[in-house]
């Protein structure tokens, strides 16, 4: 009989999980995606010599055995990975005084009370909750009995969590009299769920968090040669327009050009209001996407300056969050109190010995500000991005003064590089952000009126991250099986 064939929009992680399982139970499969390299958001780049990563900062699933681990090894081999625990995971710094995250969270309740005695209750009581979530396994399986058990033995922990899950990060930390713990709560994503940091944490503790040596680029690079190796077809520098329906159901696409390709299953690993309102130009839309679209908030996008530097920083931390006495204006909607730097003096690959790639993050929401730049105004553009660069720079000089005379490359990248690279809506980093009224529930991968049509990726899973690609392209290639009468297979 002859195989059926899927395209799949995009080739991020989702699109390129799909892939596997798909080549796996025997569909033909073809990854359309846009840019001239696969990987989506999970990327990075090279500039004379130094590697800039865009992305990850921790795996969920480096651990044999943990969380999510036996997922990615149906997907590629996760042993190919070399991981890097940092022992501290971030320091928090103002005016001379630090604060360590560490990994452990018994050290990091040390570090905690001794630099906090004033909020001793309440740190124990959160290292109580990473504690505990430490110990659950994220409830799952393929089987509906396995299902069950697993949910029963997670409910415990999901009781003890459901006590924090009104929180966000922005309450909680009014919670704290100290100024460092509250910059820790509050300096990321003010409206971010707790049980985010948390879940996160706990992630660390139990060593399920590492940072991949290599980056994005080796991570997404064995799940391409995984699906390459399965016979799937990658299709890169080919953007899709609409997605083309047939009596309700979805039976190809038309790419940029006019082309157009035919299949028996399309699934969008793209943006989620792209794929909604463009590719399929909000002819199936439910009260339910409409109120999600109107009601979720996604995370902001970001400007990243990039340095390389002529020296090896080999005793710097490897993230460190300085928090500025006075607040910089990034753009005219974006003020920053506090700049992030990734260290990368724990990767050998992403620069020659003795020289170090640093990678500054700055969140804004403000997208129409630079991609109406770019547009417009290509000078200013680039001055704005010299602007932002070098208030950057001297922001890590004035902590490491060794790095002053030694930067050698400077690379900045707006949410119009990422809005181009990534066509993600209004240049969002992950998603849609995890928030208490959102939880974390999954959002339907379908669309009501529309058949053999699926939706994957970061968009329909709040919180985002690599998992979400992991876990919803699993959760579509079933259905799809399913529907196609094929028995799933992963593994
Ligand atoms: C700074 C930063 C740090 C992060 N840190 C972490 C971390 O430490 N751990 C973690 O788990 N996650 C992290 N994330 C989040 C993670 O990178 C994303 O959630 C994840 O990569 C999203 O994958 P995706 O496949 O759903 O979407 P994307 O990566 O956005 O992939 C979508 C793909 O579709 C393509 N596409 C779009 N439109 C079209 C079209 N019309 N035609 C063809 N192709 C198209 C795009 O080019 C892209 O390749 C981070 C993200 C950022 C930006």
């Amino acid at each position: 009989m002859k195989s059926k064939k899927a395209i799949i929009i995009g080739g991020g992680i989702a699109g390129l999980c799909a892939g596997v399982y798909l080549r796996k139970n025997g569909f033909e499969t073809e990854i359309l995606e846009m840019h001239s390299i696969a990987g989506g958001l999970a990327t990075a780049w090279k500039r004379s010599g130094y590697t800039f990563e865009n992305c990850v900062h921790w795996f969920v699933g480096s651990k044999d055995g943990e969380d999510l681990n036996a997922t990615w090894k149906e997907v590629f081999d996760v042993g190919k990975l070399q991981f890097h625990y940092d022992p501290v995971y971030q320091v928090i710094e103002k005016g001379g005084s630090s604060l360590m995250i560490y990994r452990d969270i018994n050290r990091l309740e040390e570090e905690l009370l001794a630099k906090a005695p004033e909020d001793a209750g309440e740190i124990r009581q959160f290292t109580r909750l990473v504690r505990k979530l430490s110990f659950m396994k994220l409830p799952g399986g393929d089987h509906l009995v396995g299902r069950l058990y697993s949910y029963l033995r997670a409910a415990p922990y999901l009781w003890r969590a459901g006590k924090y899950s009104k929180f966000t990060m922005g309450e909680y930390a009014q919670r704290f009299s100290n100024r460092l713990l509250r910059r820790f709560f509050s300096s990321g994503f003010k409206e971010l769920s707790l049980l985010a940091i948390a879940f996160s944490l706990a992630w660390m503790s139990k060593g399920n968090a590492g940072y991949p040596i290599g980056g994005s680029l080796a991570l997404i690079g064995f799940i391409e040669e995984q699906y390459k190796k399965l016979g799937g077809v990658l299709r890169l520098n080919t953007k899709v327009e609409r997605i083309i329906v047939e009596n309700g159901r979805s039976v190809g696409v038309i790419l940029e050009g006019g082309e157009s390709l035919m299949s028996d299953v399309v699934v969008s690993a793209a943006d989620g209001h792209a794929t909604i309102f463009h590719f399929l130009q909000g002819r199936f839309l439910s009260e339910k996407i409409e109120k999600v679209f109107e009601t979720y908030k996604p995370f902001p996008s970001y400007i990243q300056v990039s340095l390389g530097i002529d020296s090896d920083f080999g005793d710097k931390p490897g993230f460190i969050a300085i928090c500025l006495d006075r607040p910089i204006m990034i753009d005219p909607k974006t003020n920053a109190d506090t700049l992030s730097f990734r260290i990368f003096n724990f990767d050998p690959t992403f620069a020659s010995q003795g020289k170090t790639a640093v990678v500054c993050f700055i969140p804004t929401y403000n997208h129409e500000y630079w991609t109406s730049l770019r547009e417009g105004n290509k000078s200013r553009y680039a001055a704005e991005k010299e602007r932002v660069a070098g208030m950057a720079l001297e922001v890590l000089e004035e902590k490491f003064p060794e790095a002053q005379g030694k930067i050698e490359v400077v690379d900045v990248a707006t949410p119009a590089t990422v809005i181009r690279y990534t066509g993600n809506w209004k240049g969002s980093m992950e998603g849609w952000l995890y928030t208490p009224s959102t939880g974390i529930k999954q959002l339907p991968l379908t669309l009501p009126n529309l058949k053999n049509f699926y939706m994957i990726g970061q968009w329909v899973s709040p919180g985002g991250g690599l998992p979400s690609g992991l876990v919803t392209a699993r959760e579509a290639a079933k259905k799809i099986c399913r529907e196609n009468r094929v028995k799933f297979r992963a593994s």
